[in-house]
């Protein structure tokens, strides 16, 4: 009982995490959830929750969360910044960035730094489009 128990929290596990690897998105829980219970006509959102947490902290996906907006999710780990746009909530990779070696912050400031969030703000393309025609 207890290992078919474990069984199927495994294969949620590896079926979220699959979901979010094939997207590129930034989908939040609820997006995942609904690809998920395409296979898994059982799992609940919770259990997509729990999952995406425990991921989290294992280190193998990593948490968007912007102010006054829901939590998105990305299991891409490589170093970028993110383009949220303010209209429609899109979220875009930015790469090529020349990204800080925050690793070497603790000379500046003292403390160790263990992880890094760029986040940048405005229009996408769609959106700007749609604004320039307005006016
Ligand atoms: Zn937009
Ligand atoms: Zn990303």
């Amino acid at each position: 009982m207890e290992r078919k128990v474990r069984t199927r929290e495994t294969r949620q596990r590896r079926l979220v995490l699959k979901t979010l690897h094939d997207t590129r998105s930034h989908p939040t829980a609820e997006w995942i959830f609904a690809r998920v219970r395409e296979q898994l006509p059982n799992v609940s959102l919770g259990t997509v929750y729990r999952n995406l947490n425990v991921l989290r902290e294992e280190g193998i996906v990593r948490e968007i969360r912007s102010a006054g907006r829901s939590t998105r999710w990305d299991a891409d780990l490589s170093p970028h910044g993110h383009f949220v746009c303010t209209a429609c909530g899109e979220i875009r990779d930015v790469t090529d960035l020349r990204m800080h070696d925050w690793r070497s912050l603790k000379d500046l400031v003292g403390c160790e730094v263990t992880a890094q969030q760029t986040e940048f703000y405005g229009l996408c393309p769609a959106c700007l489009r749609r604004s320039s025609r307005r006016n």
